[in-house]
């Protein structure tokens, strides 16, 4: 598979540059806002080619799939080129600025033919795979409610227009909420129906909320409560699900890294969970791959990626307006 990077970005640098040569992809070519900058970032990961004009970039150098990983505002004009060029789209999440424009990508997609999905790397995690197993397997009883914290501190390096820019889609919300979504429909295998939610900016934010709190309900009556955060420096994240019968209890799972804890309490007393620690993202990458080979579906779908976006667009609307908001899928 031949990729295109659209946005000389941090996660591409970090995660994604390995992932996709780990599951024998070749990074072809990256695309910048900046020609000198796409050049230099080219230079320092062992890619062949650089373009700061997307048309050239998506026509010259053979490319099967693209990923974009720009900021928020500019995943829908770029997906939608992609999209036109015939390319496969591995997209960023929040997968555009609206849900309108998300499920817009997701149909030219469909029309076009090409596989379009969503990087929500969590549900990719051994942690999380293996929890879910333990509620199929029932032996946590009907499922009551899910508690998520995912209140970090947001590194240095990446506290840049996360915090102070709304326009290019800065803010908690737009950033992990939308995480939060995919895992808990991940789970539940059901999407949520209302929300209520207060945001704050307690430190870091400058026009743009930090962190929120919210509760959801979901069509079967579980409850689901959240905390997301960029500025919780000492706060561990965890994942809890609570049935009849026992409780999930796992920590530091709302992570990057195939780490955590995973303890499952019952009357029986506790037991620890053990997982699979094989790398999130190489794992999204490789069943992309098998998606475009007709052979599987990718780990998140573009509806996948409209529905985290709209439960994220309606707990912004909840913490603005105080009100409780359902949830809206955009038609999809
Ligand atoms: P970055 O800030 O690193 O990159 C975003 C854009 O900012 C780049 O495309 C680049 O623009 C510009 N940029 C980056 N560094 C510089 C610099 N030093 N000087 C000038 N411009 C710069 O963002 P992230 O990598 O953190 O996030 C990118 C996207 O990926 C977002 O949509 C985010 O939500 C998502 N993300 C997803 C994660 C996941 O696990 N699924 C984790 C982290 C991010 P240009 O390309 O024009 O040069």
């Amino acid at each position: 598979m031949r990729w295109g990077l659209i946005g000389a970005s941090h996660i591409a640098a970090t995660r994604m540059i390995d992932a996709f040569r780990a599951a024998d992809g070749e990074v072809v070519s990256v695309l910048s806002s900046s020609a000198a900058r796409a050049a230099s970032y080219a230079g320092e990961h062992g890619i062949p080619h650089s373009s700061s004009d997307l048309a050239p970039f998506l026509e010259e150098t053979g490319l099967d799939a693209v990923y974009i990983s720009t900021t928020n505002e500019k995943h829908f004009d770029q997906a939608m080129a992609a999209i036109a060029a015939g390319k496969h789209v591995l997209c960023e999440k929040p997968l555009a600025m609206t849900v309108g424009d998300a499920v817009t990508m997701v149909r030219a997609a469909e029309r076009a033919g090409v596989v379009f999905a969503t990087n929500h790397h969590l549900r990719n995690a051994g942690s999380h795979i293996a929890m879910r197993e333990a509620v199929r397997q029932g032996r946590i009883g009907q499922v009551l409610s899910v508690r998520v914290f995912h209140a970090v501190h947001l590194p240095p390096v990446l506290q840049g227009w996360r915090i102070d820019n709304p326009a290019a889609g800065g803010g908690v919300i737009p950033d992990i909420v939308v995480h939060d979504a995919d895992t808990v429909r991940f789970h539940l295998a059901e999407d949520p129906a209302e929300v209520v939610a207060m945001a704050a900016a307690s430190g870091l934010g400058r026009g743009v909320e930090d962190s929120c709190m919210s509760v959801w309900t979901m069509p079967s009556g579980v409850m689901v409560q959240t905390h997301e955060s960029f500025t919780h420096a000492h706060a561990p994240t965890g994942f809890e699900i609570h049935g009849t019968e026992g409780s999930i209890i796992a920590r530091n799972v709302m992570t990057q890294d195939p780490v955590g804890q995973i303890t499952l309490r019952t009357a029986s007393g506790k037991e620890a969970l053990t997982f699979s620690d094989h790398n999130l993202y190489v794992r999204s990458v490789g069943l992309f791959v098998e998606a475009v080979r007709g052979q599987d579906r990718p780990s998140a779908d573009g509806v996948d990626g409209v529905k985290s976006l709209a439960v994220a667009a309606a707990v912004a609307e909840a913490a603005q307006t105080g009100r409780r908001v359902a949830v809206d899928y955009g038609g999809i």
